[in-house]
């Protein structure tokens, strides 16, 4: 293939995957977004496999089988709730094939003994450095959600500057590697190990309930260094890409900051919830308790209802119970009924958990509001239907300075006329703290998974 067609051909790749990632935009779109996307990807893969570059067919139809094979399966059996963990793991195996490649092209010319130009050197040093800090820091990010590990903060004295000084090492070794002639191994497997080692220093000092923002990050650290790989194997489809992947994962780091009210750095250096005590105890010990309602009582109150927000959380996506909360808004509705879902940005465990998991049983897009938009509907609203969440409805985010999540912007399902609030017991959310909203007037529990309660007002509901 001509270099200018194979050049034509990277650009229309490119100029799908921006359109796709555009699309991502809103929940109509995505689909067809990801679909285009996908497209430009194949076409990448064709343009790469055509080039004369490429030597055995036999070992990447191997490859692709594996791989493919391995793909799907993952992708099947993986549930919604453990999609961070699995994103974490993917962007490990994007670290560590930029490393490979990075780390192929450098052995290379020190086993022909060629001079590497000092611009191939810096991106290979960067390929290696980036590859393998991401494989390492993802490991401990997927070990921390699954559980392997604890997902406390693990931190102890003069971490940032054993932390710095493996850095300037590192800094130190690439350098002297890129104005040294022909390659050197040791200098190599130092970076190499270096890097490793500096990977888990910088995700060990952080917080389960901050992983997600860092598996957006490391996201972004894949793509810069696919795209240094890029620059190594001069492949522009990899150069955009992998700067794609870069610059929307850190676009997607800040987001989801801005929406817990924290800096990047505080996430990365403040050990959040290396403190944060267990919830429930405090308030029974005031005094304080909470109103439960029964299925019936809560039935009645929806099926009058003129106006229901539904505010899905993370244990809506743990209960699975997307279904039947669709269904029951359908029964609401055809009594007359308006039904509206708030949608956090943090709700749930991964950015645009909630739209996934509510597109999945069908709920109409016109139906899910975004925060800013449906807060100054609560006033409005006869019941604010809470469902697994904790967290994004916490008072205590605008009224207590020294909670942990205060500045945080929440849903103001507190100014609902009445608020039910589904839960299984008193545990508290992800940030580990107690919820005042429980507490208030306003409030009722309705205790149990949040599945078998709402098939208990569906049927509920219908007898109304
Ligand atoms: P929370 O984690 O605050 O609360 C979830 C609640 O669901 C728990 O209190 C739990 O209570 C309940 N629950 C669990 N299982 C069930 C079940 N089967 N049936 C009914 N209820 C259940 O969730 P939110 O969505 O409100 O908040 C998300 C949190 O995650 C925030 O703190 C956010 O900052 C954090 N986070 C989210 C990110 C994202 O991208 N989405 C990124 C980073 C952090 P109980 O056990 O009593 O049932």
């Amino acid at each position: 293939m001509s270099p200018s067609l194979q050049a034509l051909g990277y650009l229309a790749a490119a100029v799908l995957f921006i359109l796709g990632l555009k699309r991502l935009n809103s929940p109509a779109t995505a689909r067809a977004g990801n679909r285009l996307s996908s497209i430009g990807m194949l076409l990448a893969i064709a343009i790469t496999l055509v080039d004369r570059a490429v030597i055995s067919y036999t070992v990447i139809a191997a490859g692709l089988v594996v791989g493919g094979a391995l793909g799907l399966w993952m992708a099947r059996s993986v549930k919604m709730t453990s999609m961070p963990q699995m994103v974490a793991l993917l962007n490990g195996f994007g670290g560590a094939a930029s490393l490979l490649v990075g780390g192929a092209e450098l052995l290379r010319s020190h086993r022909l003994g060629q001079t590497m130009a000092v611009d191939a050197g810096v991106t290979v040093q960067l390929a290696v450095l980036i590859g393998a800090v991401t494989l390492t820091g993802s490991l401990v990010a997927f070990a921390k959600l699954q559980e392997l590990m604890s997902g406390r903060p693990i931190t102890f004295g003069g971490q940032k500057l054993v932390s710095g000084l493996i850095f300037l090492g590192i800094v130190g070794l690439a350098v002297y590697q890129v104005i040294t002639p022909v390659p050197l191994l040791w200098t190599f497997y130092t970076v190499v190990g270096l890097s490793m080692v500096l990977g888990v220093m910088l995700v060990i000092p952080i917080g389960g309930a901050d992983m997600p923002v860092v598996i957006s990050l490391l996201n972004s650290y894949s793509g810069i260094a696919a795209s240094m790989t890029g620059f190594v194997i001069g492949n522009t489809g990899l150069i955009i890409s992998g700067a794609l992947v870069g610059s929307s994962g850190i676009i997607l780091s800040q987001i989801m900051c801005k929406a817990m009210n924290r800096s990047l750095a505080n996430v990365l250096f403040g050990a959040f919830g290396a403190t944060s005590g267990a919830a429930g105890g405090a308030r029974s010990a005031e005094g304080l308790t909470v109103r439960t309602i029964s299925v019936e009582d809560a039935a009645m109150q929806l099926a009058y209802a003129r106006l229901v927000i539904v505010v899905p959380g993370y244990g809506l996506a743990v209960a699975q119970a997307q279904q039947q909360v669709r269904e029951l808004a359908e029964l609401i509705e055809k009594r007359g009924g308006d039904v509206r879902y708030a949608i956090h940005p943090v709700a749930g465990r991964m950015p645009g958990h909630m739209n996934v998991l509510l597109a999945e049983a069908n709920v109409p897009y016109d139906k899910l509001y975004d925060m800013d938009d449906i807060n100054p509907e609560f006033e409005r609203a006869d019941v604010a239907l809470v469902i697994g969440a904790n967290d994004v409805v916490n008072p205590a985010a605008r009224t207590d300075p020294s909670s942990p999540i205060y500045g945080m912007p929440i849903l103001n399902a507190d100014h609902a006329k009445s608020v039910i609030v589904m839960k299984r017991g008193m545990s508290a959310g992800f940030a580990g703290i107690e919820n005042d909203l429980f507490y208030y007037p306003q409030t009722s529990m309705l205790f149990g998974d949040a599945k078998q309660s709402l098939s208990g007002l569906i049927s509920e509901v219908k007898q109304v």
